[in-house]
């Protein structure tokens, strides 16, 4: 097993806990992914996902070994799910209470109380069709597409997610609160279809949760489970190669030259990295790796870590999202470019709200992080840009939501595009891998088991079902099912 994100350990975890002697092989120094941890001055700073939703997909790893997630990692409700601020001073506190929503919702446009009751409705829909019924199926061939096209037809999938939401409600920060889903994810919601729709389901249904001590807590649960499983876990191992024995995978080749051999390969690492670089001494790799370079990709982000000398202001939530003054227009050149826009939207991280040992007594940590174009999109300089950038967003923080920051900043790091290159292997720095378009989702996303080499597997963002926590834990059990499937082993139920 190739590198140790959600999807990779997810994985892993299935396959350990099916009987597979299993070694996962991680790049970085520390598992986890983009769900790194950085420690610095006593500051604990998640990397990257922070919003744990659905928290039975994780849950699901533990029982299938008769165990209890309980025992590893502590989640905590999150409430509100996260507090909506635009720049006018409208603020929207999205919460998992209906009649709080609804009051919130009349407050702007009382027509749009029956509207966003219709749009429940339909993301209910989408949930059951979209996440419970397909979220981890594997996608491998033409015809499993074509199976689900009415499905998606009358979900009417080819919609965008935007266009849908403006369909139920009319008042335009509603629409904007009820249509960002998809940029936590790497889709623009003016162009990403509106199957979507379904995260709000998923998080009415299943809440919005916190691992107690960060995402890292939860990651280092899903290690340790790995290895009471038996599993074996080897850090600061990049591999160079998959190596192949005619048309099968027979194991990696290490940076160091180690060869490790195996009865079947699965990659977690980026996928086009995969093709290109892992198996580009193949033509099969190279072949791939140029078909899927021709894919659109998703945004890149820029994140900035940072501890303060002073606690969570009082009116600050745990998830906030700060709007900019654009919408439509800043998305729109934030997935094309070709530069970076002059203005930003924000999702400001503020754990110490729930959990505040991430910090030291008296200070808080933070992370916010800005949606940019990808390397592709717009060639930035991000060593000469990102310092820039950082300050005038830790000024627009500092005037927006948190007063007195920047005389009380202790500590700060910076994450961007290139970054995402240099640390992840991430295509064009993309930070959810492929673009989740209707064309580029399911059977015409990254295939869960390549096409040619039979003992191969995938599994993460850029293979069906896509990004975000429970999207590639989905694609961790739709790629174990296969594993499972190819060596007649019995399947798990969940
Ligand atoms: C800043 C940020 C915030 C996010 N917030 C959220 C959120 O709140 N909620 C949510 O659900 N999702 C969120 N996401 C999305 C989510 O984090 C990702 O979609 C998901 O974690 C990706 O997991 P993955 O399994 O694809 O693997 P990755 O996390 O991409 O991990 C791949 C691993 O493979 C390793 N690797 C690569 N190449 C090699 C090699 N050659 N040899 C060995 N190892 C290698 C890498 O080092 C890495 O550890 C966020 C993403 C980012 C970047």
């Amino acid at each position: 097993m190739i590198g140790s994100g959600f999807g990779g350990l997810a994985l892993a975890i299935r396959l350990q806990s099916a009987g597979i002697a299993t070694t996962l092989v991680e790049a970085r120094d520390k598992p986890g992914g983009r769900a790194y941890v950085y420690e610095d001055e006593g500051f604990v700073f998640d990397a990257g996902p922070t919003v744990i939703t659905d928290p039975a997909c994780l849950e699901a790893l533990f029982a299938l070994s008769g165990r209890t997630m309980a025992d590893y990692v502590t989640l905590v409700p999150v409430s509100p799910f996260y507090q909506l601020r635009w720049p006018d001073g409208d603020v929207f506190d999205y919460v998992n209470d209906q009649a709080a929503l609804e009051r919130q919702i009349a407050a702007r446009n009382p027509a749009d109380v029956e509207g966003y009751r219709r749009f429940l409705a339909y993301s209910e829909a989408l949930f059951v069709e979209g996440y419970e019924k397909l979220g981890a199926v594997p996608f491998l061939d033409f015809k499993s597409m074509v199976r689900v096209a009415p499905q998606l037809m009358r979900l009417q999938s080819w919609r965008t997610l935007y266009a849908k939401v403006a369909g139920f409600i009319a008042e335009e920060h509603l629409r904007e609160a009820f249509s960002f889903h998809t940029l936590l994810v790497g889709g623009n919601p003016f162009a990403t279809s509106a199957i979507y729709g379904l995260i709000h389901a998923l998080e009415r249904r299943g809440g919005v949760w916190f691992a107690l001590g960060g995402t890292g807590a939860l990651i280092a649960g899903l290690v340790r489970l790995f290895q009471d499983l038996g599993g074996t876990v080897r850090l600061n191992a990049p591999v160079a190669a998959i190596t192949l024995e005619g048309e099968r995978a027979s194991g990696v080749r290490l940076a160091s030259g180690e060869e490790i051999a195996a009865d079947l390969v699965a990659s977690n690492a980026d996928i086009v990295h995969t093709y290109k670089h892992l198996l580009g001494h193949t033509a099969r790799g190279q072949k791939e790796a140029r078909r899927l370079s021709a894919k659109r990709f998703s945004n890149s982000l820029f994140v900035i870590y940072f501890g303060l000398a002073r606690e969570v202001p009082d009116d600050l939530e745990h998830h906030v999202i700060l709007f900019g003054e654009r919408y439509r227009e800043l998305i729109g050149e934030i997935f094309a470019g070709p530069a970076l826009p002059a203005d930003f939207s924000l999702y400001l991280h503020a754990p110490s709200k729930t959990d505040p040992s991430l910090a030291p007594p008296g200070h808080s940590a933070y992370y916010v992080l800005a949606p940019v174009p990808h390397l592709g999109a717009a060639a930035i300089d991000w060593a000469v840009e990102g310092p820039i950038y950082r300050d005038k967003i830790l000024a627009a923080l500092e005037a927006r939501a948190i007063p007195r920051l920047r005389e009380t900043l202790v500590t700060s790091r910076i994450f961007t595009p290139q970054d995402f290159v240099t640390e992840l292997g991430a295509h064009l720095g993309s930070a959810f891998s492929l673009e989740p378009i209707l064309t580029q989702s399911a059977y015409f996303r990254g295939h869960n088991r390549d096409d040619r080499i039979a003992n191969l597997y995938l599994v993460g963002a850029g293979t069906h079902p896509g990004a975000g926590v429970p999207g590639v834990v989905g694609s961790a059990r739709a790629t174990a099912g296969l594993v499972l499937g190819d060596l007649g082993l019995p399947q798990a139920d969940r």
